[in-house]
């Protein structure tokens, strides 16, 4: 009978992290996948944006955590030479500039940022058009699908600037990275099955005992960690755990498009990523002068929650890219729209407030890195390593739901209250319902 001293569900982002950071604590790690390699599942078609502007300051203070994980990644995997065939993934640093769209956010936003120490500017209306003449400041009073007469409105005035940003990028290559990590715990010993499915949880006695797979093989271990991505809440029910969190987490479909810059505008080199909630979007630039176009959510575009992730459509649509499209047109005039549709369809893992949960279970030996809602790709390796500080402390006796974990950032030392990541937690109640947390 296998037996390991942790079972982890999933080799996403989150997966390969956490069998990293258990291994290099000395665990015994086992990994279990149902796609035939890592990263394979939503991980694969993130944006991989690294930003800053988050709605409660240990958000905040977690984002600056994890982006010295990806200033640092290399050394972080401890990477010798000959490991990486395909090389390691990298972040590429081109600034954030979120339009001064929404007052309050924009204050609230400061505000956290000048408590955790993340370096900003805030730029008048001359300031970001001179940083990028491509764009317009145009207020449109809100985003609109173009079947709307509203939509072809002349704009009601002009936004008075932006918060800018200018440590934010996004990591090379998001599916590299998982493999990375996949290498770096492969490394320390923890072993991968890939193209397995866990269908059971095994426990006695309100403790974890292992699980069991599609193939009825069972795998022990008195932890199981739920790393399962928009297959979280599927995960959880399994284990009998969603009905007792305050947190809920379902899997909600979302695209993200890619569209070539107008051939005279160096959009990869002179752009960054800019914030538009206006429009409910946000783009940044991608390889090849290309712009990579992600929705922020906005009303009238609606929620697609999924019923079964194994039925999801994941192929681009034609309503929701030419939307996008053309909102991208109206906040970069000069913009053409592309003939040829191009992007991705996956799912978020959507919480009830868009923030994470990063928590035990009920269940003693049962925990989940979970709910992170279409923004945690950036703090995967510093929520890997809260992930790992708790199981040992909890599995030590620590009693984390009295007395809820406070750890300290490995590079920054900035204490981040896991309390904030609770599956128990009050809603936040200034999320913005929406992608940005
Ligand atoms: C379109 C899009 C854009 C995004 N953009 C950004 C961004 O710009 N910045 C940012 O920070 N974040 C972004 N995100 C979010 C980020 O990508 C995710 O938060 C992150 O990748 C989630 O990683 P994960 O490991 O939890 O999930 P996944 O990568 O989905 O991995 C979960 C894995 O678990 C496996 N699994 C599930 N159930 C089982 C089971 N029962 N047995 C075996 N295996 C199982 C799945 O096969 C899957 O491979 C985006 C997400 C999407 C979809």
């Amino acid at each position: 009978m296998e037996q390991h001293d942790a079972i982890i569900i999933g080799a996403g982002i989150f997966g390969c992290g956490i069998a990293f950071e258990l291994s290099r604590r000395g665990l015994d790690v086992g990994v279990v996948e149902m796609n035939p390699g890592p990263g394979m599942g939503s991980t694969s078609s993130s944006g991989a944006i690294v930003r800053f502007s988050y709605t409660t300051v240990d958000g905040v203070r977690m984002a600056w955590e994890g982006n010295q994980y990806w200033e640092n990644f290399a050394d972080y995997l401890e990477t010798e030479p000959g490991d990486h065939e395909f090389g390691v993934a990298h972040k590429v640093t081109v600034g954030t500039a979120f339009l001064r769209t929404h007052e309050d956010l924009h204050a609230l936003w400061v505000a956290n940022m000048t408590e955790a120490g993340v370096p900003f500017e805030e730029w008048t209306a001359e300031e970001t058009i001179e940083r990028m003449p491509f764009l317009t400041l145009a207020e449109y009073g809100g985003a609109r699908a173009p079947d709307d007469p509203a939509f072809w409105a002349d704009p009601i005035g002009e936004f008075p600037g932006a918060l800018y940003n200018p440590d934010a990028g996004y990591i090379s290559d998001p599916q590299l990275a998982a493999q990375n990590l996949h290498i770096a715990a492969t490394k320390k010993g923890a072993t991968f099955h890939f193209g397995e499915r866990m269908t059971e949880l095994l426990h006695t006695d309100g403790r974890v005992t292992g699980i069991r797979l599609e193939t009825g093989q069972e795998i022990h271990a008195p932890i199981v960690v739920n790393v399962g991505g928009p297959w979280s809440s599927m995960v959880n029910g399994i284990a009998g755990q969603d009905a007792t969190m305050a947190i809920k987490t379902a899997p909600m479909r979302h695209e993200a498009h890619l569209a070539p810059a107008p051939d005279h505008i160096d959009f990869e080199h002179n752009g960054m990523i800019v914030g538009d909630l206006d429009q409910g979007m946000y783009f940044r630039p991608a390889p090849g002068n290309n712009i990579f176009v992600g929705s922020a959510d906005p009303e009238c575009d609606g929620h697609d929650w999924v019923d079964d992730m194994d039925q999801l459509h994941r192929e681009v649509t034609e309503p929701l890219w030419s939307r996008q499209m053309m909102r991208v047109a109206k906040r970069m005039p000069e913009f053409g729209v592309p003939r040829q549709r191009m992007g991705v369809a996956e799912a978020y893992d959507v919480s009830s407030d868009w923030g994470p949960v990063y928590d035990r279970g009920d269940l003693d030996g049962f925990y989940m890195a979970c709910g992170t809602s279409g923004n945690q790709f950036k703090n995967a390796c510093v929520a890997s390593h809260l992930m790992a500080e708790l199981i040992t402390a909890v599995e030590a006796g620590h009693d984390h739901d009295r007395d809820p974990l406070v750890v300290a950032g490995r590079f920054t030392g900035t204490p981040i209250a896991m309390s904030a990541f609770s599956r128990n937690r009050s809603v936040n109640t200034e999320s913005t319902g929406t992608v940005l947390g």
